[in-house]
């Protein structure tokens, strides 16, 4: 738990969200301003800022949230098969456009069209 954290504020529930998937080391729930029809947030229970402060120790838990995408996209609305898919993007650093310092995947989805943005 980081004390200024909004991300921290959400997982600890003194911030509401709607969530769509938790388990004991990761939360996910919905993007508050969606830039498609599915556009979820997962991101790690513990304060870590972004990849850039990643290390090869971190690669267990990296691993296992990377696994959980593709049901938490298919139980979110992104359709199956190649006509469907999603988008997943991690934002890092101000040059990489975060505005959330606590490391988060969006997963982007839903019919298109819409913008290429995150
Ligand atoms: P970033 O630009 O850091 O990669 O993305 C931060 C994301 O967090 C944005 O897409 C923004 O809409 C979302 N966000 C910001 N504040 C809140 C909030 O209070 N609740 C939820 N659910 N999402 C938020
Ligand atoms: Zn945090």
């Amino acid at each position: 738990m980081s004390q200024n954290c909004l991300f921290c504020k959400i997982i600890e529930g003194s911030i509401p969200s709607t969530k769509v998937y938790e388990d004991d080391e990761f939360l996910a729930f919905k993007d508050i301003n969606p830039v498609a029809p599915v556009h979820i947030l997962l991101i790690p229970k513990h304060h870590i800022v972004s990849m850039q402060h990643v290390t090869p120790d971190d690669a267990s838990w990296l691993g296992k949230m990377m696994a959980l995408v593709p049901k938490i996209a298919a139980e979110s609305g992104c359709r199956p098969g190649p006509e469907g898919g999603y988008r997943l993007v991690i934002n890092n650093g101000q040059d990489g456009g975060q505005e959330i310092d606590h490391l988060h995947l969006h997963i982007i989805g839903g019919p298109r069209p819409w913008k290429n943005t995150a």
